[in-house]
C-alpha cells in the first residue's frame, strides 16, 4: 500500500484520539469565551453590523432562592434565541435584570432574624432599617449563584448590563407608570375586598390570587337564621367560613329559582326546592315534607334575626341604620345547583359581597385589624385571628339550637403563592389602578401580540378580558413607595414621582441617607399647596410585579426605550400569564395610553416535573439544582433534552436516564462524525478553499449519495429554521436528530466509507470531494446545532474548521445563519434514495430472518416492485449491492416466484426483497473474513492505533487448516480493510508459530482465530 506523506497533516491540531468528553470540552469553550471576550465581541460586531433591532428586556429572576431546573428550562430558550437572531444578523440588547424587592425577597431576610409574631413583633425589635439592610444582603448572597448557573448552563446574557429593580434610578423611573396612572385617573383609592395573606401580611392582586389554587380542608357547616314576622320559619344556610358570620349583613337568593318551604319537625326550613332531597340526605333527615314551592323573589324582604346580637352588639345598631340589614335580596350570581341556594353576604369578606351591599347603599362591617384580627367592634369576637373565630362561631351556634351540621369539607381554594397559607377576603383601604377603564385598550394591545399557542392565548386574553381594578399597594417595607403624599390637615394629596421634586418641595428630609426606600422616604414631609399643611406619605410600597412590570421603561434609557420597545420576543413560564406578561402590558398601556403590548411575541413554557410526573418540591426531595446538577452533566446535553423532549408549552417530564439515551446518541454521533471527517480529510489533504462545492460540482466528482445529502440538508436547514422561529423548538431538534442519526451516520457515511478507504491518487479527487460534502453538510450542521448546543458548536468550529480554513471568523457565534439553496434540492433523487434506503432495509430483515449477518456478503438479491419504482432505484443498483452486502441484484416486476430452495424474503409498501441465502465456499470465506477484519479493527483501537495510520504487519493463525484455507483467497482485502502493510496467515497455537507478539484468540461462530498486531512504533 501506498503510505501516504505526512507533510499535509503536518501543522495540523490532531485531537483525533480524543473520545467524546463533553464536560471536558465545555470547560474548555468556557475558557475560550471568557479569554478571548466572545460574548462581548459578538455583541460589538451585532451593535454595528446588523440586518435590524431585536428588543429584549430579561425577564427578572428573583434573588431570593437558587435557581432549578425549571429556570434553566426559560433561560436555555432565551439563549438559543439570541443566538439564532444573532446568526441571523439582529442585534438584541440581551442584558441580565434582577427582581430585587418584594414580599418573596422580604420573607426571605425576615428568616434571617427568627424573630417569630408577625411582622409587627418584627419591626419592633429589629427595625425598618436593618430589615432593609438584611434584603439587600439576601440579593447578594443569592446573585453568585445565578451567575455561576448561566455560566455553566452557557447563557450568553450582559451581565454587566444587568438593571436591579430596586436601585433609586429604577424606582424613580418606575414612578413614571404612576405618574401617567394618576395624571389619566387611572390610579384610585378606595376601600375594596382584597385578598390578603395572614401570614405574609400583606393584600394580594387579582393576579397573585391566581397564581396559587389548592386543596384544602374548611368546616362545612349547616345553620339556621330564624325568620322575624314568620314564627317557626328558618333560612337553612351553609358556610365554609363560619367567621364570616360575625360580619353578616344580607342573605341572598336567585330570583328566578323556585324555593321550598320544607317542614322538617315542627319547624318550617326554606331553601332551593332542587337542592331539599341531596341536602336532607346529607343531614340524615329521613322525614320531611315540602309544602310550598315559591319563587326566590317572593322572598325578597324578608328580615331574619341575626344569631349573635349579645354577642356583637354592633349587628343592631347597624340594622336601626339601614333597613336593608339582616334582611333577604335577590341576586342573579346565587348559584342554586349547589349547596342550600340560600347564601349569606359579608361584605367584608366577599367581593360579590361588598358589591351587593355598596350597590344598596348598605354599610360595609368591617372590624378587621391590620393583622386581620378582630378590632372591638366585633365584641366578644375582638382580639381573635379571622379564621381562629371558626370554631367559636360554631360553638355558640349550636348552643342557640341554630347549628344543623358541621363537617368538613375539602375543596379547591386560593391559598398565597408565597406562604400556601389560605387567603383571606377583607375590605381594606387600597390604592387601584383602574385597568378595568381601558380594558378595551388592554385587550387589543394583548391581542396584538404572538403567543405562538393557542392554550396559553386564550388563558391570557380571557384573564385581560376580566378587566378587574389591579391593587397595587402593599403593607409592606421593602418595595417601590407609593410616592403620594397626603395633608394632614386639609386631606389633599400629591403625588411627586421624582427625587428631585422632593427635594425642592420638602420641608424635612431624612438626616444624612436618604434612598428611596422606608423607612428614609417616610421622613419625607412636604408642605400641602392648598392648605400649607403637613403632608406624609401614604405608606404602602408596590406590588412587586408593578416593580418589576416596569422593566421596559425603567430599565432602559428614554433612547433604548424607543428602539427596543416593543421588543422583539419574550419566554417565561406559564404561571407569568397572571405574573409578569400582566403587569408589563398593563403598565404599558398606561404609559403610552397607547393599545400597544411592549412586546410583540411572548412564548409561554410549561413547568418541569420529576419523571414520574411530579411537580419537584423541597418536600418530595425531588427538586433539580442547577448549579450542581451541571458539575456533574454536560450543560450541552441538558439543553439539548430540554429542548427536544416535548413542546415548550407542555410540561416536561425530566429524566435522567432519558436524557443519556437518544439526546446523548445525537450529539455523541455528531462529534464522531466530524472526527471521521477531520480524520480522513486532513490526512488526504483537504484543503476547504480549493476543494469547494463548486468545485466538485463543476469536475463532475459528486455521485448520487452526495448529492442525496446535499439535497436533504436544504429541507433540514428550513425545518430547522421554521421550528426554531415558530418555537417549536422539540421540532428542530427532531429533524436535527433525524438528519444526524439517520440521513448521516446510518446511511450517507456506509456509502462513501469504502471510497474513503484506500490511499490509491487516481481516486483522489474522488475523496475530496466526499470531504467538500460533508465539511458543507457538517459545518451548517453546526451552525443549527449552535443555539441549541453551544459548548459542542463551538469546540467542533475551534477544532475541525478552524484549523483547516483559517479565514474563518474567530467564534461559531460570528457566522450567519445557514440559508437553503434551491439549487441542491433534488425531490426525485431523494425520492429514488428513499426507495433505495428502504429496499436495503429490507434486505436486512431478510438477512435477519434467515440468520445471516450483514457482514457475510451474499450472492444475489431481487428487488421486485412496480415499473417506475424500479426505474427510480436501476441507476442505484450497485449503490444497492454494496450495502445490501450482495454479489449482485436484479429488478423485477411483480409477478417474481423465487425458484428452488434457499431463498428469504422481506416486503412492504409495494416493495419486496428476495435474498439468496445459500452460500458456497467463497461466499463463506469473504464473510469470515470480513469476520476477522471486525476483530482486527477492534483490536487496533484497543491499541490505540488512529484509523488512519498504516500497520506494519498483522498476524491471524487459525486452529484448524480448513479455516485457513477459506481465508487465504482474501488477504490482499483483508489488509485494505484493517488498513496494515502485510497479513501473515498461520495455522496452529500461538507456541508453535515462531512469532513474538501478544495474541488474542476469539471464537467467531465455532471458529478459533488468534490474531496478533506488531508495529514498531508500539510494543504489541
Ligand atoms: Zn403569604
Ligand atoms: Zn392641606
Amino acid at each position: 500500500m501506498a503510505v501516504k506523506s505526512a507533510e499535509a497533516t503536518a501543522d495540523l491540531p490532531d485531537w483525533t484520539t480524543l473520545d467524546y468528553k463533553p464536560m471536558e470540552f465545555e470547560e474548555e469553550v468556557r475558557a475560550f469565551w471568557e479569554r478571548e471576550k466572545i460574548r462581548e465581541k459578538l455583541e460589538e460586531i451585532r451593535s454595528k453590523d446588523n440586518v435590524g433591532l431585536a428588543g429584549f428586556v430579561e425577564g427578572p429572576p428573583t434573588l431570593n432562592g437558587v435557581p432549578h431546573v425549571g429556570h434553566a428550562r426559560g433561560r436555555t430558550i432565551k439563549d438559543l434565541y439570541y443566538r439564532y437572531l444573532s446568526m441571523k444578523g439582529y442585534y438584541m440588547p440581551f442584558w441580565a435584570g434582577w427582581d430585587c424587592q418584594g414580599l418573596p425577597v422580604e420573607l426571605e431576610a425576615e428568616k434571617a432574624f427568627g424573630v417569630r409574631g408577625g411582622k409587627k413583633k418584627l419591626l419592633e425589635e429589629v427595625g425598618m432599617e436593618k430589615l432593609v439592610e438584611e434584603c439587600k444582603r439576601t440579593l447578594r448572597r443569592y446573585y453568585p449563584e445565578w451567575l455561576k448557573a448561566d455560566r455553566l448552563l452557557g447563557v450568553f446574557i450582559n451581565h454587566d448590563r444587568a438593571y436591579w429593580t430596586y436601585k433609586d434610578e429604577y424606582i424613580e423611573r418606575e414612578w413614571a407608570y404612576l405618574r401617567e396612572a394618576w395624571e389619566q385617573g387611572l390610579l384610585g383609592e378606595d376601600y375594596y375586598v382584597v385578598a390578603y395573606c395572614p401570614y405574609c401580611q400583606t393584600s394580594l392582586s387579582h393576579a397573585e390570587v391566581g397564581l396559587g389554587y389548592e386543596v384544602v380542608e374548611d368546616p362545612s357547616v349547616y345553620f339556621k337564621l330564624r325568620l322575624k314576622d314568620r314564627p317557626g320559619e328558618f333560612l337553612l344556610v351553609w358556610t365554609t367560613m363560619p367567621f364570616t358570620i360575625i360580619t353578616d349583613l344580607l342573605i341572598a337568593v336567585h330570583p328566578e329559582a323556585d324555593y321550598a318551604r320544607v317542614e322538617v319537625g315542627d319547624e318550617v326550613w326554606i331553601m332551593a326546592s332542587g337542592r331539599v332531597e341531596p341536602v336532607m340526605e346529607e343531614l340524615g333527615i329521613p322525614a320531611y315534607r315540602v309544602l310550598e314551592v315559591l319563587p326566590g323573589s317572593a322572598l325578597e324582604g324578608l328580615r331574619y334575626e341575626y344569631p349573635f346580637y349579645d354577642l356583637v352588639p354592633r349587628q343592631a345598631e347597624l340594622e336601626q341604620q339601614n333597613e336593608l340589614v339582616h334582611t333577604v335580596v335577590c341576586e342573579e350570581f346565587v348559584d342554586v345547583g349547589v349547596a342550600t341556594g340560600v347564601v349569606h353576604l359579608s361584605p367584608a369578606n366577599g367581593e360579590e359581597d361588598f358589591e351587593v351591599a355598596r350597590e344598596r347603599g348598605v354599610p360595609v362591617f368591617s372590624p378587621y385589624d391590620d393583622e386581620c384580627r378582630f378590632t372591638e367592634e366585633a365584641g366578644a369576637f375582638s382580639g381573635l385571628f379571622a379564621r381562629d373565630a371558626d370554631d367559636v362561631v360554631v360553638r355558640e351556634l349550636e348552643k342557640r339550637g341554630l347549628l344543623v351540621k358541621a363537617g368538613r369539607v375539602e375543596h379547591e381554594y386560593p391559598t398565597c403563592w408565597r406562604s400556601h397559607h389560605k387567603l383571606i377576603w377583607v375590605a381594606r383601604r387600597e390604592y387601584f389602578y383602574r385597568v378595568d377603564k381601558i380594558r378595551d385598550r388592554a385587550l387589543k394591545a394583548a391581542e396584538g401580540v404572538e403567543y405562538f399557542y393557542e392554550g396559553p392565548r386564550r388563558r391570557f386574553l380571557s384573564f385581560i378580558a376580566e378587566g378587574r381594578p389591579w391593587c397595587i399597594s402593599r403593607e409592606r417595607v421593602w418595595g417601590t413607595p407609593l410616592p403620594i403624599w397626603v395633608c394632614s390637615s386639609c386631606g389633599h394629596k400629591l403625588l411627586v414621582a421624582s427625587r428631585k421634586e422632593l427635594l425642592e418641595k420638602a420641608v424635612r428630609l431624612p438626616d444624612g441617607h436618604f434612598e428611596l426606600h422606608r423607612p428614609w422616604i417616610d421622613q419625607v414631609v412636604l408642605r400641602c399647596p392648598e392648605c400649607g399643611g403637613e403632608m406624609y406619605r401614604e405608606p404602602f410600597v408596590l406590588d412587586c410585579w408593578h416593580n418589576s412590570g416596569a422593566a421596559p421603561y425603567a430599565r432602559f434609557s428614554d433612547e433604548e426605550f424607543e428602539r427596543f420597545v416593543p421588543v422583539y420576543f419574550l419566554v417565561e413560564g406559564l404561571d407569568q400569564t397572571r405574573g409578569w406578561a400582566y403587569s408589563l402590558l398593563m403598565a404599558h398601556v398606561i404609559l403610552t395610553g397607547r393599545p400597544e403590548a411592549p412586546y410583540r411575541a411572548f412564548l409561554f413554557y410549561g413547568i418541569v416535573l420529576d419523571e414520574h410526573g411530579r411537580k419537584m418540591s423541597k418536600s418530595l426531595g425531588n427538586v433539580i439544582l442547577v448549579n450542581p446538577f451541571l458539575e456533574r452533566h454536560p450543560a450541552d446535553l441538558f439543553r439539548f433534552y430540554m429542548l427536544w423532549k416535548c413542546a415548550p408549552v407542555d410540561d416536561m417530564r425530566f429524566s435522567l436516564e432519558e436524557m443519556y439515551k437518544r439526546p446523548y446518541q445525537v450529539l455523541s454521533t455528531l462529534y464522531h462524525l466530524h472526527r471521521f471527517f477531520y480524520q480522513n480529510a486532513t490526512y488526504d489533504g483537504f484543503d476547504p478553499a480549493r476543494h469547494t462545492l463548486d468545485w466538485a460540482r463543476g469536475e463532475g466528482l459528486l455521485r448520487a449519495p452526495d448529492r442525496w445529502v446535499l439535497s436533504k440538508l436544504q429541507a433540514l436547514v428550513e425545518a430547522v429554521d421554521e421550528g426554531y422561529a415558530r418555537c417549536r423548538f422539540h421540532k428542530a431538534l427532531q429533524a436535527l436528530e433525524e438528519f444526524v442519526i439517520e440521513v448521516l451516520s446510518h446511511w450517507y457515511v456506509p456509502m462513501v466509507r469504502r471510497e474513503l478507504w484506500t490511499d490509491d491518487p487516481r481516486t483522489l479527487p474522488r475523496r475530496l470531494a466526499i470531504y467538500a460534502t460533508l465539511w458543507h453538510v457538517l459545518k451548517t450542521l453546526v451552525l443549527l446545532f449552535n443555539p441549541t448546543t453551544p459548548f459542542l458548536a463551538e469546540w467542533l468550529y475551534q477544532h475541525a474548521y478552524r484549523p483547516l480554513d483559517p479565514e474563518l471568523p474567530e467564534s461559531v457565534n460570528f457566522e450567519r445563519w445557514p440559508e437553503p439553496d434551491p439549487a441542491l434540492r433534488d425531490p426525485e433523487l431523494e425520492e429514488a434514495m428513499e426507495k433505495l434506503t428502504l429496499a436495503v432495509s429490507l434486505s436486512h430483515s431478510a438477512r435477519q430472518a434467515a440468520g445471516l449477518k450483514r457482514r457475510w456478503p451474499l450472492r444475489e438479491a431481487v428487488v421486485v416492485a412496480e415499473r417506475e419504482v424500479l426505474e427510480a432505484l436501476r441507476p442505484h443498483g450497485a449503490l444497492f449491492s454494496e450495502l445490501a452486502n450482495v454479489k449482485a441484484v436484479r429488478f423485477v416486476e411483480p409477478g417474481f416466484e423465487p425458484k428452488g430452495p434457499g431463498w428469504s424474503s422481506s416486503s412492504e409498501a409495494g416493495l419486496a426483497v428476495f435474498l439468496y441465502t445459500i452460500r458456497d465456499e467463497a461466499l463463506v470465506g469473504e464473510g469470515f473474513m470480513r469476520d476477522v477484519a471486525r476483530r482486527i479493527q477492534a483490536l487496533r483501537r484497543d491499541m490505540g492505533f488512529k484509523p488512519t495510520e498504516i500497520l506494519e504487519e498483522v498476524h491471524v493463525a487459525c486452529s484448524s487448516p480448513g479455516d485457513a484455507e477459506l481465508l487465504r483467497p482474501f488477504l490482499s482485502e483483508l489488509e485494505e480493510l484493517v488498513r496494515t502493510k502485510r497479513v501473515e496467515l498461520h495455522v496452529g497455537e500461538p507456541g508453535e508459530l515462531g512469532v513474538e507478539a501478544e495474541w488474542r484468540r476469539y471464537d467467531i461462530d465455532g471458529r478459533v482465530v488468534l490474531v496478533a498486531i506488531r508495529h514498531p512504533a508500539r510494543k504489541a
